[in-house]
């Protein structure tokens, strides 16, 4: 089994209730366990403006997945939550989901970038995540601890808290 993380956004059609049905349709993922769940964000939008706040969790879960086929099942569930691909770059969305990390894995494919390429720089990645990984250290030998002290996150806000999964 291999640490995963994966950052959910979304700011359409119930952005809330959209991350909450992320949550459960990751705990069902195959070949994978759900470990992990932050508490629910909002944040300001990144790029155009001109749309609603979004809201943000991070997942930890293990996974036999391998790194195309888990991204394979993430883009499953982000059609299945009415996705739709446009043109503009950072438009709104009813739901996305990013591969932050996979093991200690560095992976460069032409689908694929791990650890995801913003996460270094983004407090509604780096704060989620470091609720439920506090002593983190990415892939390049830096803590999170770090990250997180250097990002401005004066805009996020803990709106609900995290979804409970249970007991393994
Ligand atoms: P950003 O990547 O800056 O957060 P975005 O999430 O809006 O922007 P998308 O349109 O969702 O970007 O994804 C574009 C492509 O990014 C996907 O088709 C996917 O193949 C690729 N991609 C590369 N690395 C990753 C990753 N770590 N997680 C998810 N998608 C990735
Ligand atoms: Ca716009
Ligand atoms: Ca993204
Ligand atoms: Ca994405």
């Amino acid at each position: 089994m291999t640490e995963v993380f994966v950052a959910i956004g979304s700011n359409l059609a119930d952005p809330l209730g959209q991350a909450r049905r992320a949550v459960v349709a990751l705990a069902a993922l195959p070949e994978s366990r759900l470990q992990q769940a932050s508490s629910f964000y909002s944040s300001r939008p990144m790029g155009p403006a001109d749309q609603p706040d979004y809201v943000n969790a991070v997942v930890r879960l293990n996974t036999r997945l391998g790194p195309l086929a888990l991204l394979d099942q993430l883009q499953k569930i982000e059609l299945e939550q009415g996705r739709v691909r446009k043109d503009e770059r950072w438009g709104p969305r009813t739901l996305d989901l990013d591969l932050l990390l996979y093991g200690d894995r560095i992976i460069r494919h032409e689908r694929l970038v791990v650890p995801h390429y913003g996460m270094k720089e983004r407090a509604f990645v780096l704060l989620p995540l470091a609720e439920i990984a506090p002593a983190l250290v990415l892939p390049c030998g830096t803590p999170l601890a770090q990250l997180v002290a250097r990002c401005p996150h004066n805009d996020l806000a803990i709106i609900a808290p995290g979804a409970d999964i249970g007991e393994p």
